[in-house]
């Protein structure tokens, strides 16, 4: 198994709220964008490790390795841990929030909220979230 689809599904273990259950796939730079071309993500590709897609049956978090390798290039292996882990407790926050974001307000508005409930309940995955850029 892919090392970033076991460090979600332990994420996943970790996530202390009851939620609709998500799917992990890694995806290649190309798929990756291709998936965000109507998103206002798209506007930030190259800082957008991951992002999660509410389908009709179930819930799909997509990370993309080589923005994630980008991301963390002159960090140890466990750094980057620590960093997937946070991006995935990042996605099951949106996934609990449930907003659909289909203009580049509303999605700045839920990266906002997903922010203060990471930092609230995992104050040590939110500073690596920080340390990177935001
Ligand atoms: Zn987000």
């Amino acid at each position: 198994m892919n090392w970033m689809i076991k460090e979600a599904e332990s994420a996943l273990g970790m996530f202390p709220f009851a939620i609709r259950k998500p799917y992990f796939l890694v995806l290649d730079r190309k798929r990756f964008g291709y998936y965000l071309k109507d998103s206002p993500l798209l506007l930030s590709i190259e800082e957008t490790p991951s992002f999660v897609a509410h389908l009709p049956d179930s819930e799909l978090v997509c990370l993309c390795s080589e923005i994630i390798n980008n991301l963390t290039k002159n960090k140890n292996k466990n750094y980057k841990i620590k960093f997937v882990r946070a991006i995935i407790m990042h996605e099951l926050f949106h996934i609990r929030n449930m907003h659909m974001a289909l203009t580049e307000d509303e999605a700045l508005k839920s990266e906002k909220e997903v922010h203060s409930q990471l930092r609230r309940e995992f104050p040590g995955l939110a500073n690596v979230l920080s340390s990177i850029n935001k």
